[in-house]
């Protein structure tokens, strides 16, 4: 008989008691229950705190890159990912466009957008109109929300109005702007805009829906530079593939996405390092790279006159210093020590060259000499891991299937018998 998932107050339970009724369910052995209690760094106390429902921890390796040289300083990186290749590849890139004076970057004040969904409306014009004339009053009501954020400099700054068309009619969306100094600000502004509804809804006549941010940060955005001499990319013919790279991923949104997913690939491993909220990251480089009518490249590479490659990269980035798991999670503490950033710009630009290092290895890894050869060592040891070797005998395993291009596990068992006889 299937068992029911149906557990009603599994919420109040200790993570113990919750492990007990899991185990139960999915048949987990006492070691695997263990296991999923033994959670490192990250104490069961503590994970109990971050989420719901905790019955455990997830430990993914973490990795540091080196060679980062941004604005004449030097950056040790910190990343955590599952996959191979990544940190190996942002280094690799660091250490080309180091040769070339390393990486540039500029970014915009951390102004996040709160948007408030006002339906129902007789005339959206004159209601907004309505928004403007109450800016001060908004403004005001936003800001005694979070007092420190305003000792800090931050706070609600701005607000703009504008009537779109939807299915359900015409509706006006009011957006506070609010600079979020050195949070990423998601609770800080949705605080605010549930705040300022009943105002919003006052003097417009309407009623409120909706009172969320955007994690489409147009107002907050991290850019990055360099220039790599060609000898240091691999000659004139890989800069040539590089540059017709980003013109296929310019012109095609199925390259774009995995142009883009490159990108991500050390953005997305530093911000969990960070214990920084990815799915915002994400969400906001997706729409951004979308942002122009058809899905394109978030980066671009170009060859300067004297034949060397010219990379720049620009994307949203709603990242903290503080608040969420930044200061709960210990790891993401020292994550953020190694890293040595001091306010949430200076972090911001600093992942838009990580992501501009991850790209440039990837098109130089594609334009070079394929992607898979960089990928293939680590991922043979993966798989003669999973078949079952371990130490030493996992490298020997991988090495063969490398050598043999037969990355499988049927092969690694066979190899495993074969080694260890
Ligand atoms: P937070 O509320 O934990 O911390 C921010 C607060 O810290 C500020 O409001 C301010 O009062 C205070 N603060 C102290 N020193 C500061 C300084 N130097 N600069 C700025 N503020 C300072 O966190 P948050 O950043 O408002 O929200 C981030 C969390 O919200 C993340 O965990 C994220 O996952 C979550 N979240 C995201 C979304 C979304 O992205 N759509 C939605 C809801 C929640």
């Amino acid at each position: 008989m299937n068992k029911s998932s149906q557990i009603s107050g599994f919420y109040k339970l200790n993570p113990k008691e919750r492990v007990a009724l899991v185990k139960d369910f999915a048949g987990l052995s006492e070691e695997e229950c263990d296991l999923l209690q033994n959670t490192g760094s990250l104490s069961l106390e503590a994970a109990n705190r971050m989420i719901e429902n905790v019955v455990g921890a997830f430990s993914l390796p973490l990795g540091v890159a080196v060679n980062f040289l941004i604005n004449n300083r030097d950056y040790i990186i910190p990343m955590a990912i599952e996959e191979p290749s990544v940190v190996a590849a942002a280094s690799y890139a660091a250490k080309m466009v180091r040769e070339g004076g390393g990486f540039h970057t500029s970014s915009t004040p951390p102004i996040m957008i709160g948007q408030i969904q006002v339906v129902d409306i007789a005339d959206p014009d004159r209601a907004k109109k309505r928004v403007f004339q109450a800016k001060q009053e908004i403004l005001k009501k936003a800001n005694a929300q979070d007092p420190v954020l305003v000792s800090y400099g931050g706070g609600a700054k701005d607000l703009d109005a504008r009537v779109i068309n939807t299915t359900t009619g015409p509706m006006l969306i009011t957006e506070l702007h609010v600079d979020c100094r050195d949070a990423m600000g998601a609770n800080a502004v949705n605080t605010m805009a549930e705040a300022v509804a009943p105002i919003v809804e006052r003097v417009t006549g309407g009623h409120v829906y909706l009172r969320i941010i955007s994690n489409l940060a147009t107002k907050r955005l991290a850019k990055a530079w360099c220039t790599v001499p060609k000898e240091n990319v691999g000659g004139e013919e890989v800069v040539n593939g590089i540059v017709n790279a980003t013109a296929f991923a310019a012109a095609d949104p199925y390259r774009a996405a995995t142009h883009n997913k490159g990108a991500m690939n050390g953005i997305i491993a530093l911000i969990l390092a960070t214990g920084n909220d990815h799915r915002a990251i994400e969400a906001g480089a997706h729409a951004y790279a979308a942002m122009r009518g058809q899905y394109t490249s978030l980066s671009t590479w170009e060859k300067t006159e004297n034949g060397d490659l010219k990379g720049t990269i620009e994307l949203p980035m709603a990242v903290g210093l503080i608040g969420g798991a930044v200061r709960t999670h210990p790891i993401a503490k020292i994550a953020l020590k190694i890293l040595g950033v001091k306010t949430a710009n200076e972090f911001a630009e600093v992942i838009a060259a990580v992501g501009l290092a991850q790209n440039l290895a990837a098109l130089r890894a594609l334009a070079h000499e394929g992607i898979q050869r960089g990928h293939m060592s680590l991922h043979a040891r993966n798989i003669a891991i999973a078949a079952g070797a371990q130490g030493k005998l996992a490298d020997l395993v991988a090495e063969r299937m490398v050598r043999e291009r037969k990355i499988r596990i049927d092969r690694a068992k066979e190899l495993i018998k074969e080694l260890s006889s």
